[in-house]
């Protein structure tokens, strides 16, 4: 899976469209391409960190760009009063699908909780 270019790397290499919003030297962020809430974003590090399993002590400048882009999206879209959910899934029982971490920032609506 290494050798492969993740569909968020080719989105960062302008291979595939995508609706970005914002994007700097760690990070890209994209709407998700199938929203399930009124706001439905992707925050994703450039680099392919396949799961969240594979993060360690030398990630922790991303972590914190990936959250500090999740408050300012929250912030420029002005849902970070009303509220939102990020969440990371991991692996097949957390539903993983794009083995190439990214956070997903959702809002506009009052979620549900559990998940299903
Ligand atoms: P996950 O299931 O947590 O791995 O999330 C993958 C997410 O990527 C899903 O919400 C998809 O809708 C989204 N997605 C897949 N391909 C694209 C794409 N080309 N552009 C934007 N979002 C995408």
């Amino acid at each position: 899976m290494k050798n492969t270019k993740s569909i968020f790397e080719m989105i960062v290499d302008r291979e595939i469209d995508a609706k970005i919003v914002y994007e700097d030297d760690l990070v890209i962020s994209i709407e998700d391409i199938n929203p399930v809430a009124p706001y439905h974003f992707l925050i994703i590090p450039k680099e392919k960190i396949s799961t969240l399993n594979d993060l360690n002590n030398s990630h922790k400048e991303l972590l914190n760009r990936i959250f500090e882009v999740a408050r300012n999206i929250a912030k420029e879209f002005n849902f970070d009063q009303k509220g939102y959910r990020t969440i990371f899934n991991c692996n097949e029982y957390g539903g993983q699908t794009v083995y190439h971490i990214h956070l997903h920032l959702i809002s506009g609506r009052k979620l549900g909780w559990p998940p299903g």
